[in-house]
This record gives C-alpha cells, structure tokens and sequence, in this order.
C-alpha cells in the first residue's frame, strides 16, 4: 500500500489491496464524481451509489494514500473542539446537533462492519481524559460541563488504564477503535461491488462548470452533474484555505516489552501538544500506537526530533519497547473548530467539499457521507447549515482566521527568509533536503544516499509561499496551507493543483 509520504505505517503494512473487480469502462455522464480515495471519498461514494447514483471516484494515486493511511483511527463521541466551546460559539441546539451528528457517524462504522463482515479488529472501548495540574482540570471540569449539556455519557473517574500521577480525569464510555485501511479497502470493495467506479491514478486537475460539469483528470475528461472534492482540502485557491491551518501529527507504533500489559482503552493527556495513545492487535500482534508531538505543517525544522519526543513520552508510562512503526501524516484544523461540509464556496451549487476535520476526521468523513448524501438525494440535510463551508464565524474563529492569515502573508515567497549556510549544491550532506541559493536564484535541493540531486523551485504552485522540508517524510511541506511535494516535486498533498519546477542541473 502507498502513502504520501517515506514512512510506512503500521496500516499501510499490514494491509493489501484486493485486485479491482469494478467495472472500468468510462460513463458518458456521471451523476457523482469524487475527487479522493480516502474515507470521506470511498464512504460518501458508497452511500451515493447504494441510492441509485452512478458514482466515480478519482483518486490521484490509490486508495488510502492521504491521511487515511496514516491515521490512529480512535472512534470517539468526544471531539478535539470541546462541546463547551461549541455550545459557547455556536449555541446548545447546535452543539447537540453536532454530538448527533457525531453518534450517527459512530452507528454507520458500527453498522459497516457488521453489515459486510469485516475484519479489521472494530472494539468497543472506553475513553480517558487526563489533567495532570490545575489549569488542565479547571479546563477538564468545562469540557466535562459540556458534555453533559449534550447529553454525552462520561463521567469523573479515580482510575486510569495506565500508570500515570494525575489531578483529574473523566471516563467516555461507548468509543471504538479499527484498522482504518482494513476497513476503507473493504468498504472500496463494496462501493465496486454495487456498481460504482473507482479510478487509479485519476488526479483531477480543472474543471469547467456548467450544468453538466467537464472534468478534467490525468487521466482524461470526465462528464457529471455533480462533484465532491473529497480530497481533504479543495485545490486550487480558495476561501477555505483561509480558514483551515495544516498540521502534522507523528505517530510510533511500539511492542511493549517484559509482558507490560497494553491499556485496553483509549487514553489522551491535555499537554500542549497533546498525546493520545491506544492499543490494536493485527494479526496476533499486539502494537501500543502513541501520537502527538503536533505542529503546523513545515513550522518545524527537525521533524526527526518530533519522533524522539514522542518515544520519551511513551518511556515515561512504558519504561521498555521497542519502536516498530513511525510515521507522521497532515490534518486540517478549522478555523471556528467545526468542519466544512456542503457546497463549496465561489463555485456552481453542483460543487461541493468536505474539510477541516482536526484530529477528527474518521468521524467527520462519515458525518460529511451522510449530509452529502442527504444534500444530493434531497437537496438538504439536517446538518447543512451547521456545517455549512459559506458560513461566517467571526465570534469563533475571528482569531484563528487573523492568526492563519496572517502567517500565510508572512510566508509568501515575496518576503522569504534568506536561505541557510550551505551556499553550495556539493556541501549538501546526503539523505537531507535544503533550501540554497544557486546561481543567484533559490532551490529546494535534495541529495539521495548515492549522491543524486534532485533540485526544484521552491515556490510553492499554490500560492507562492515557500516550502519547508519535512526531513522524516522526505518531502516539501508548504506552511501556508499544508501542501506537500515530493523530492522530484509532485504533488502528493493538496491544495496545489502543479508539481513544483524542476531546476536542469545539467544544462544551467
Ligand atoms: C496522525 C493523525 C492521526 C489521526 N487520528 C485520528 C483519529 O484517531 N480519529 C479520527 O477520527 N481522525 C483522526 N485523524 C484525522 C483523519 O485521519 C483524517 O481527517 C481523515 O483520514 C481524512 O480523510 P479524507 O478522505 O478526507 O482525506 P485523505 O485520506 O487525505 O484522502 C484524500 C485523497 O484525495 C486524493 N487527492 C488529492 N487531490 C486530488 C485530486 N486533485 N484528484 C484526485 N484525488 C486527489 C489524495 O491522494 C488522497 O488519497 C488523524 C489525522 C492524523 C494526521
């Protein structure tokens, strides 16, 4: 299984695709193309095509290959934007449509994998919040408030499922966990089963709006009615990418050692940043997954280090493992704390987009499924509104919205920082990606392990910030919003649309 990035994650390694049986014919005319594999892509797709329409789902490379594939898969009813905050910017009926929203999505998991059997280790489970001071429990006692406001189950607890000194904490029962690619193949499965369409390597590159919509791929035209950009964030240049930050999260995957007994829970402290840990078996192994150590995409010039105090976290709690899997993958937060589901906004209402997910998107691509499916088949959805991507915010996200804005003006490639020492391609070391300047101009340069250099203009094709390179991954990350290039410059993370410009080393 690919991914979008150097590292492998414990998924992507423990799954295999089955051969296609879809059909592969090309339609006339779809009713719904989707742009993305992912969940939100496949599970939307699913749900579109079981109700009668044809759907085709174009994917840039393969099934899971974005941040599906390296996710943690934690199913939870609590969310990273507290009900408190939501009943406090939105209002308690719609803080209570959110939870609804977010139980609906937990019964459609729960109802997949019992409907088409599959084996990919969903469990029931409990979850734990944890305050170590006393901030962190003033702010535990609100989110506690909050919840029960909407009428979630969680209550105080003395006791956790691992060792750990802690002032407070509350329990959540009725959270779930899987293998997520486990499941997202099988559910691919079932949408080529039920006749739908899912196209390899099909990366959607314009498109030209009119009733009929022409849709044009790597891989040719496409005609539908309607499309779904289900590619976690929208290409080309749009309002939301104001209104979602990138963030990268790093994950390890460890075997415990000396019989320490693995927390059958799912268990999260309130740091900043904060760390959420679980446990899965895959194949008669058992795997204690850790994640955390979060920062905005390409704000980070070590993201090895990121790794190395995510393992001295885990040794604190778990004194002796050994490190199986790591890996790091992209999230887009919000700027008012809730995701951006319906039409997509300054284009035709046959247009429409899923994002801004946090560190909740499991959840919310299933929410996003069953609103878009609604939106399609009757033109509403209980949650339009709520989610509604046009929606002004200000109250909530007035500060975010300044803030992002204003670090993606400060990033623009008008007002780069000057590049690093190494003035010179042969000081490169090997194995590392830098930014020079070379004859007077700037690269984003690259040397492999046998001393090939891969050179590529550093401007990001999105809007002009300059990329930043994410050492663990081996990728161009942009800081302004979040997309991601590969060392030959290919896109492998929206919203860029263009690879980046390869330099000619030989002939310059
Ligand atoms: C480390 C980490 C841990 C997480 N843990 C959890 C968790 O425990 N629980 C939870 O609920 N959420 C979690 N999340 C969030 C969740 O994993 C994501 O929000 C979710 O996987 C996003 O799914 P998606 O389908 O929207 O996007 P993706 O999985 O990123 O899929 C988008 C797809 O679109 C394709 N694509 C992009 N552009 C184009 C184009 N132009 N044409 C065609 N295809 C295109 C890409 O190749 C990609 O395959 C986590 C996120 C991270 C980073």
């Amino acid at each position: 299984m690919k991914r979008d990035g150097a590292c492998t994650s414990l998924w992507q390694d423990s799954s295999t695709e089955k051969l296609t049986n879809g059909s592969t014919e090309k339609k006339e005319l779809y009713d719904v193309v989707i742009a993305g594999g992912g969940f939100t892509g496949i599970v939307t797709g699913l749900l579109l095509q079981q109700a009668g329409k044809s759907v085709c789902i174009a994917e840039a490379y393969t099934a899971g290959f974005g941040t599906s594939g390296g996710t943690t898969a934690h199913l939870n009813s609590f969310l990273d934007t507290s009900y408190s905050q939501i009943i406090r910017d939105f209002g308690k009926p719609e803080a209570s449509l959110v939870a609804q929203a977010v139980q609906n999505a937990l019964y459609l998991i729960k109802n997949n994998v019992e409907l088409y059997k599959i084996d990919c280790g969903y469990k029931e489970l409990s979850g734990y919040l944890y305050a170590t001071d006393d901030k962190q429990s003033d702010e535990l006692n609100t989110i506690q408030e909050g919840a029960l406001e909407v009428n979630l189950n969680s209550s105080y607890t003395e006791s956790l499922p691992i060792s750990v000194n802690f002032k407070s904490a509350i329990v959540f029962p009725d959270q779930a966990q899987f293998h997520p690619l486990r499941y997202l193949l099988s559910l691919k499965e079932q949408f080529e089963n039920a006749g739908g369409q899912f196209r390899e390597y099909c990366r959607i590159t314009n498109v030209k709006e009119d009733e009929i919509l022409t849709i044009e791929t790597s891989a040719g035209n496409l005609k539908a009615r309607n499309l779904i950009y289900a590619t976690h964030i929208p290409p080309g240049v749009n309002l939301l990418h104001f209104r979602c930050a990138p963030y990268r999260s790093y994950v390890i995957a460890v075997r415990l050692l000396h019989d320490a007994e693995y927390p059958d829970a799912l268990v999260y402290d309130m740091e900043e940043p904060y760390h959420y840990i679980r446990s899965q078996e895959i194949d008669g192994e058992k795997y204690l997954i850790v994640g955390g150590e979060d920062h905005k995409t390409g704000h980070e010039s070590d993201t090895e280090a990121c790794f190395s105090r995510l393992e001295e976290f885990t040794r604190k709690l778990f004194p002796s493992f050994t490190t199986i899997y790591k890996w790091s993958s992209q999230y887009f937060e919000p700027a008012d704390g809730l995701p951006y589901i319906g039409q997509l906004p300054g284009n035709r209402e046959n247009i429409f987009v899923a994002t801004g997910y946090g560190g909740n998107g499991i959840i919310y691509s299933h929410v996003a499924a069953i609103t878009l499916r609604s939106m399609l088949l009757n033109g509403n959805s209980t949650y339009m509104e709520l989610f509604d991507p046009n929606r002004i915010k200000m109250v909530a996200g007035f500060s975010n919205f300044v803030k992002e804005a204003a670090d993606v003006v400060s990033k623009l490639a008008s007002s780069l920082v000057p590049p690093g020492a190494i003035k010179d391609l042969e000081e490169l070391p090997a194995g590392v990606g830098k930014l020079l300047k070379y004859k007077g101009d700037k690269m984003a340069a690259y040397k492999d392990q046998q001393g090939n250099i891969y050179a590529v203009h550093p401007a990001c094709t999105h809007i002009k910030c300059e990329v930043a390179w994410n050492s663990s991954e081996k990728s161009w990350d942009c800081p302004c919003h979040g997309s991601r290039f590969s060392i030959t410059g290919e896109v492998l993370t929206g919203p860029a649309r263009k690879d980046l410009g390869k330099y000619d080393l030989n002939g310059s």
